[in-house]
């Protein structure tokens, strides 16, 4: 079995976003990027199955600039086999994306597509669910276990309240969630072995899908910022307070 698992470049998690003083978009200049930390756990758990002797070959994909480029090599040092990049200067939306990742699928007709459960950039949780329901292939999303069990696939999913399992027939599409797995680190001889791997870069001219944003953004601003907390006294004097602020 194949494993295709879709990674995208995002702003790195332990950075602060700053908005555009425009209020166009989120300032991207300078800024540490990485990949996305939902597709790192699908990374490695495209890697655990492999490694349990369930698949034979994992192809990690990007949509996005050449900078892309190097979260595709992270997913190589890490254990992908081979790479493909789909290269655009436009921000790419998810159903767009998703369509690419369809024609990708029709190409290289993996049993598994892992992908994230939602990108931290754009926060959508979409690209998943739509591309299950281009290709009318069986989603598990959220998941927090998965077990491939002959031409089938368990996923445990995280939803309000506690676990679902789901059983799905392969080929699927599962999404992940934060507990699935901690991903790894890629060692030195596997960056360096990750260079020499195959990286192949296409558009999405290539694959015939139009990519024109079908979403304006109107605004983007800040939130507010949070203002400083008072001591009281005592519980007389909280209630006081409370009224005071028309909460009580
Ligand atoms: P989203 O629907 O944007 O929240 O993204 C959900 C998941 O879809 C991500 O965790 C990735 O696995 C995949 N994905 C979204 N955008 C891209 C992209 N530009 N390139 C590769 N994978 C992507």
């Amino acid at each position: 079995m194949k494993i295709l698992v879709p990674v995208k470049r995002v702003i790195d998690y332990n950075v602060k976003p700053r908005v555009k003083a425009d209020g166009t978009g989120v300032d991207l200049a300078n800024v540490k990027m990485s990949m996305n930390p939902f597709d790192e756990i699908a990374v490695e758990e495209a890697i655990r199955i492999k490694e349990a002797g369930k698949a034979e070959e994992i192809v990690a994909v990007s949509v996005g600039p050449a900078k892309a480029q190097d979260t595709l090599r992270t997913a190589l040092a890490m254990g992908a086999d081979r790479a493909i990049l789909i290269e655009t200067d436009t921000e790419v939306e998810p159903l767009a994306v998703a369509k690419i990742l369809k024609a990708i699928v029709a190409e290289e007709n993996p049993g598994l597509v892992i992908l994230g459960k939602q990108a931290i950039d754009d926060d959508s949780n979409q690209t998943g669910q739509m591309l299950a329901a281009l290709l009318g292939r069986p989603q598990g999303t959220f998941a927090s276990k998965v077990e491939i069990d002959g031409d089938h696939v368990a996923v445990t999913r995280e939803v309000d309240g506690g676990l679902e399992t789901v059983k799905l027939a392969l080929p699927a599409i599962v999404t992940t969630d934060l507990r699935l797995n901690e991903p790894r680190y890629a060692s030195l001889p596997n960056i360096m072995k990750a260079k020499k791997k195959q990286l192949d870069v296409k558009t999405a001219a290539d694959y015939g899908v139009d990519i024109a944003p079908r979403l304006k953004t109107l605004k983007v601003s800040e939130p507010p910022v949070r203002v400083a907390g008072v001591k009281v006294a005592d519980v007389d004097a909280l209630v006081t307070k409370l009224k005071e602020l028309g909460v009580a």
